[in-house]
């Protein structure tokens, strides 16, 4: 079968390939590049990123040599922003220790930040010609139903013998192209719920099909409900009208990015309360929290928020501190609203800026 398979699946790609934009140029940098934008994310959405990336920065010694901000500026709007983190540091790694030059080797990728089996594997096999499997969920899927496993893929076992399938199947030649043709496959044809078997190119040897199992493959088990967390966040305005913005630690979620501060509702506490129990804990400040002003909902991975803006007025820092202290917040700083485009700032704290910006038009 793994002969027949990657001769249907080539010849199918030569004809369908889409026309995308790091296809033209498959060097390490733009594969590395795309693949790491690509995770979780549409190409439609990843495209007008990667023509701003490669514009400013068309070398990774260029995407090195910037600062981690910039970058973050670059991504804003892009979500899960350790990729922009792990990004910057892998550039200026590839850029000190390798001149330039990613290295082919999988386990050398597999040592850079943010460069995880698939990642590695789609740039040794694209970039570099190696005979290396990829296991993403297109390919999960495909070999799923191509071989009716009726194991839950959700199981690290599972998921491991998936790629030694990967790997036994792989042609002699041609294995970058092999690997694309099966990933859009599985984002063309054999889709998660729609399967178009009809139109399949591999239809005559895929035995989910002949048993008519494609919408249970991949079996998955359900997953657990995911949770919501409320979080509280304060419009500090000092006197002159400026409002408070912080910038998150580097590690972590939304590492480094800006935000207005506060944080999670703890259980028996009001969200003023946590609001002001945040403030002290993150940057040692006190407030009197005003009138809520707007709530925006957001879902990150694995849970989702509400977020609730206070307005704020700023009383000074907590004694006996005679000003902000950076206990939980790498900097933070008094702007303007028309200064907040020079700041980086996650989907949720956006919502909010631009309801701040509905307003001040409203009273003009
Ligand atoms: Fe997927 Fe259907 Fe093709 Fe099987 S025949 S690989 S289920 S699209």
């Amino acid at each position: 079968m793994s002969n027949a398979l990657s001769a249907c699946l080539l010849e199918w790609y030569t004809q369908h390939a889409a026309d995308l934009p790091w296809r033209r140029t498959p060097d390490a940098y733009t594969t590395w590049l795309s693949e790491v934008m690509l995770q979780q994310t549409q190409i439609e959405t990843v495209i007008p990123y990667y023509h701003r990336f490669l514009e400013k920065y068309p070398t990774v010694q260029a995407l090195a040599a910037t600062s981690l901000d910039e970058v973050l500026k670059l991504w804003e709007g892009l979500g899960y922003y350790s990729r922009a983190r792990h990004l910057h540091q892998t550039s200026r790694i590839i850029s000190e220790q390798y001149h330039g030059i990613f290295p082919c080797d999988v386990t050398k990728l597999l040592d850079l930040p943010g460069i995880g089996r698939y990642t590695a594997g789609a740039i040794a096999s694209i970039a570099c010609g190696q005979r290396v499997p990829v296991l993403d969920g297109n390919v999960m899927r495909v070999f799923s139903r191509l071989l009716d496993i009726p194991d839950d893929v959700t199981q690290l076992s599972v998921q491991n013998r998936l790629w030694q399938i990967a790997e036994d199947f792989l042609p002699e030649t041609d294995t970058g192209d092999y690997n694309q043709a099966l990933m859009e496959l599985g984002q063309k044809i054999c889709t998660p719920r729609q399967p178009d078997c009809t139109h399949c190119p591999v239809q005559a040897m895929c035995k989910a099909f002949a048993a008519g199992t494609q919408l249970e493959r991949p079996m998955k088990k359900k997953k657990a409900a995911t949770p919501h967390y409320d979080v509280a966040a304060g419009l500090i305005y000092d006197e002159q009208g400026r409002l408070m913005i912080a910038q998150r630690p580097a590690e972590g979620l939304l590492g480094g990015l800006w935000e207005f501060p506060g944080g999670k509702q703890e259980a028996g506490e009001t969200l003023p309360e946590c609001l002001q129990r945040e403030l002290r804990e993150e940057l040692a400040i006190e407030v009197e929290v005003g009138a809520l002003f707007v709530n925006v909902k957001h879902a990150f991975t694995h849970f989702k928020i509400t977020l609730h803006a206070f307005e704020c007025r700023y009383q000074g820092a907590t004694p006996p501190h005679t000003q902000p202290q950076l206990l939980g917040a790498q900097a933070y700083a008094w702007v303007t609203p028309a200064e907040f485009d020079r700041y980086s700032f996650g989907k949720a704290d956006r919502e909010v800026i631009r309801a701040l910006q509905e307003r001040s038009n409203m009273l003009l």
